[in-house]
């Protein structure tokens, strides 16, 4: 670890470039958080002010910390887009528009710090496995419903990844070959019929029907503003329909992990997203009910299903980590 090794400096710099937010931390040693700042993107960033736009983040985040990089051991940068991890490159962040941004050089050239690049779902994970609720897991497999559905895979301490993309697409696992059509363009996919906006949409034709009184006061049939905060208050004011959907959704999601399961015998599956965060226990019941029916016994026997615990910073500190791993084994 670092804080053991006096060379060391003594400050990691984590950031996460989400769809919609830039999210810019710093690490003591210890990965606790020093100064955070979170900034909404702003339409229009061009993809050639791209790595300014990170930099300047950088520079104010270290601001806020009093400190500067020259106490900056590196930086981890959590990416919410498609990556080539060989030339460190955004190859396309969809939300920002950006295509082929080569980022980790860009931000090496100006920082003159190790910088590393990971996909967000992956970092997430990461968070989870070496400070959160996945720690000393053996293999964990980390499922993320949100706006999609996210997947990873650590592996005896080791992130699963693609010579030069991310791998553990659970979301575009294809559960019902001929399905839905699902924002990749293929049909079928878990996505399709289990993320957060797949929800949304069939409580939004229930709400159209009159058949969410709880959920219709709160939002209407509005598909934009049904957020897993706003289901999970229309779970608790007792909407019977909505219970229904999200509970099919989540056994979905569980019959889906039977494929995982089987192939890397994992020791835990990990929830995580907004879903997850805001009604833990009904997916993590639900999910761990499916596969104790549908799993083989030998697979089931070690198997945990937790929710994650870091919440919005899981990304941020799994990329920081990541880093720091990354750097650590290198030096
Ligand atoms: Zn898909």
């Amino acid at each position: 670890m670092a804080k053991n090794n006096s060379k060391r400096k003594p400050y990691w710099v984590g950031c996460d470039l989400g769809g919609t937010k830039l999210l810019t931390t710093v690490f003591d040693a210890d990965f606790k958080m020093v100064a955070r700042i979170r900034t909404k993107h702003k339409s229009g960033i061009d993809v050639k002010d791209g790595a300014a736009y990170i930099g300047d983040s950088i520079e104010a985040v270290l601001g806020e910390a009093g400190t500067g990089i020259a106490q900056i051991e590196g930086i981890g940068m959590g990416v919410a887009g498609f990556l080539d991890l060989e030339q460190g490159m955004i190859v396309h962040a969809p939300n920002l528009g950006w295509r082929n941004l080569p980022v980790q050089h860009e931000l090496q050239v100006r920082f003159g710090v190790p910088v590393s690049l990971i996909n967000d779902v992956d970092a997430g994970t990461y968070a989870e496995y070496r400070l959160g609720s996945a720690r000393g897991a053996r293999c964990v497999v980390g499922v993320f419903p949100g706006t999609g559905i996210g997947g990873a895979c650590i592996y005896e301490g080791r992130l699963i990844r693609g010579k030069m993309a991310s791998a553990m697409e659970i979301g575009h696992l294809c559960v019902q070959p001929g399905g839905n059509l699902c924002g990749c363009g293929r049909y079928g996919c878990l996505e399709s019929v289990a993320s957060r906006l797949a929800i949304a949409s069939q409580i939004a034709a229930a709400a159209y029907r009159n058949d969410t009184p709880a959920l219709r006061k709160l939002t209407g049939t509005n598909l934009a503003k049904i957020r897993s905060g706003v289901i999970a208050a229309a779970l608790r004011e007792g909407d019977p329909v909505v219970d229904k959907i999200v509970r099919h959704a989540a056994r979905q999601i569980g019959a889906a992990m039977v494929n995982p399961l089987h192939l890397l015998a994992p020791d835990m599956i990990l929830l995580g997203g907004g879903l997850v965060e805001e009604m833990p226990e009904l997916f993590v019941n639900e999910v761990d009910t499916v596969l104790r029916r549908l799993g083989a016994a030998s697979f089931l026997k070690d198997l945990k299903v937790k929710a994650a615990a870091l919440g919005d910073e899981a990304v941020v500190k799994g990329a920081a980590v990541f880093a720091a791993d990354t750097v650590i084994k290198k030096s």
